[in-house]
């Protein structure tokens, strides 16, 4: 008899591992402990939506014929981690082999693979995770020998793989990649439509009770807990966005506006990454509206881009760089997180607006992440390690092989750029650009050396400066040292002191 461990990620009725087990003989275990729960302090409507989808999965697993043993947080339990629970498991059913599907985070894989099986005295069976796109040795093979990786080129190999908006060989349109048509503003009058609130039953309640009670410490609310936690609210997620988000998507990807948590996103990845979405099952949907001529080419490819694209680029310099990946720091960041950064308390409005979105709802969408928040850390030079772990806590579809690339790499430029050949700073005026901030913030957008000058306008500069030795050599900022350049020097004096004095008081902007 096999004993099959499903992890609060695997939560797909075909993943690699119940593949290969027997309903008839072997047995299925599934627990919540205290260990994975709070390495990070996650929001706790994440903590809520992967507890109860575990516990709706393995509803959806014995109505199939499966022997289930699950084992609910329980705070007083003995079992604080998953090999403690299997450890016991094994011994009370003498399961003669584990067999599990290849593990989302580093940590936990490199933990079974070192001791498990002497722990556990039997063969621990790893099946590669294949409700990805890519494998992980097929973008180790791309990406061997190539002096440059650049997710645009690896993203042409999987349009080409799955077929997605593809014509005899040719990509649909003419063209690969339509994001020069993505960065509209929001025109003002486009209205949103109001993502889907989903009913909770008992198994919910119970769960939302739970973590209200044993994880009030952590960060974020409950009241707005709006996420669906079992397959078929997820498939309606799905259909909401494809029949009235998708249109819209591409125009308005990059706008952001005030109070408004999703604007047209599709708020899936929350969903993809714990399971009960796949990737193909996301992109054959998007892929068909385009086919039944009810969405536009940059929209369709926009969004299928940022899946069989962006995700699997992540995930693929994820595991061919850690563990030395997560200890990257190439801009030498030294800063703490400033404060707002848990309690949202600040007066620029911009990052108010985002902070709010998460505690609220767990989500933020790319814009906000990448060139709010993201923006400011990189601007200021935050540590690394501390902004990472900020993002792993606070967003419902965090998890380490996604958010690590995207924060260390995207947004920190602390690799030294697998993910953009550029650091993705920008001043005030960007934000400015696409959302409808700054007419309703404390500082102004107009000015750089003010009292009330808005920060990352001083603060860009000052980026720039510092870093002029680590970006001399990239000949895309050329132009931007070019612009500095040519100010004149009491300006540059000025704006670099103005900068300097938000440093030193970074708490109280
Ligand atoms: C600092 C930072 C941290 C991030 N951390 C995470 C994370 O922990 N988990 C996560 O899933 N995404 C992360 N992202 C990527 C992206 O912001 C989210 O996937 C997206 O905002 C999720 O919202 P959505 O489902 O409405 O996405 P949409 O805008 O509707 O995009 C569709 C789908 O594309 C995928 N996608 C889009 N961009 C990316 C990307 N850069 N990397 C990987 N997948 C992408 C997601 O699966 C998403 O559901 C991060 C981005 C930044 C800048
Ligand atoms: S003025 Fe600056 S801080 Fe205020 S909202 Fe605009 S970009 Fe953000």
């Amino acid at each position: 008899m096999k004993l099959g461990l499903i992890l609060g990620d695997q939560l797909t009725p075909d993943l690699a591992s119940l593949r290969v087990l027997d309903p008839q003989q072997d047995r299925i275990v599934m627990a919540e402990v205290r260990d994975e729960a709070s390495y990070v302090k996650h929001h706790k409507q994440k903590i809520a939506l992967l507890f109860s989808a575990m516990r709706h999965f393995a509803e959806e697993l014995r109505e199939a014929g499966w022997q289930v043993d699950y084992h609910a947080y329980d705070a007083n339990s003995e079992f604080k981690s998953l090999i403690d629970v299997v450890e016991h498991h094994v011994q009370t059913t003498g399961a003669e082999r584990l067999v599990l599907t290849q593990c989302g985070e580093y940590r936990l894989q490199h933990a079974m693979d070192r001791k498990w099986a002497k722990q556990l005295g039997i063969p621990v069976d790893v099946y590669g995770d294949d409700r990805f796109i890519a494998t992980t040795s097929e973008f180790a093979d791309w990406a061997d020998g190539r002096k440059q990786l650049r997710m645009e080129y690896f993203y042409r190999e999987m349009r080409r793989k799955t077929g997605y908006l593809m014509v005899d060989g040719e990509p649909e349109g003419g063209k690969w990649n339509y994001d020069a048509d993505n960065r509209k503003k929001w025109d003002g009058k486009t209205p949103f439509p109001n993502p889907p609130v989903f009913e909770r039953d008992e198994i919910d309640q119970d769960v939302i009770a739970l973590v209200a009670e044993e994880f009030a410490d952590h960060p974020g609310s409950l009241d707005a807990f709006h996420w669906g936690t079992t397959r078929s609210q997820a498939n309606a997620a799905l259909g909401f966005f494809i029949q009235y988000c998708l249109t819209n998507f591409g125009d308005f990807q990059d706008a952001m506006v005030r109070g408004e948590r999703a604007l047209f996103h599709s708020l899936l990845s929350p969903y993809l990454n714990c399971g009960l979405l796949t990737a193909k099952q996301v992109c054959d949907a998007a892929h068909q509206t385009w086919q039944d001529k009810r969405a536009p080419l940059n929209a369709v490819e926009g969004f299928i881009r940022q899946i069989i694209g962006w995700r699997e680029y992540v995930r693929g310099i994820y595991w061919l760089h850690m563990p030395h990946y997560a200890k990257e720091n190439a801009l030498n960041n030294k800063r703490a997180l400033p404060r707002y950064y848990w309690d949202g308390d600040t007066r620029m409005a911009c990052m108010s607006d985002c902070f709010k979105n998460t505690f609220d709802h767990a989500y933020a969408h790319h814009i906000q992440r990448l060139m709010v928040t993201g923006n400011f850390a990189l601007l200021t030079g935050i540590t690394p390690e501390e902004i990472c772990d900020w993002y792993l806590a606070v967003y419902a579809d965090a998890y380490d092989w996604v958010e690590l690339p995207n924060t260390l790499g995207m947004v920190m430029h602390a690799d030294g750029g697998y993910l953009g050949s550029k650091p993705y700073a920008a001043s005030g005026n960007y934000i400015h650009k696409m959302s409808d901030y700054c007419s309703g913030c404390h500082y102004s957008v107009k000015t750089q050396t003010e009292e009330d000058s808005c920060p990352f306008n001083s603060l860009y500069w000052h980026f720039i400066h510092r870093h002029r030795n680590d970006f001399k050599n990239n000949h895309r900022m050329g132009m931007v040292y070019r612009t500095f350049d040519r100010m004149n020097d009491e300006k540059k004096e000025r704006i670099i002191a103005r900068a300097d004095t938000l440093l030193n008081r970074l708490d109280d902007l």
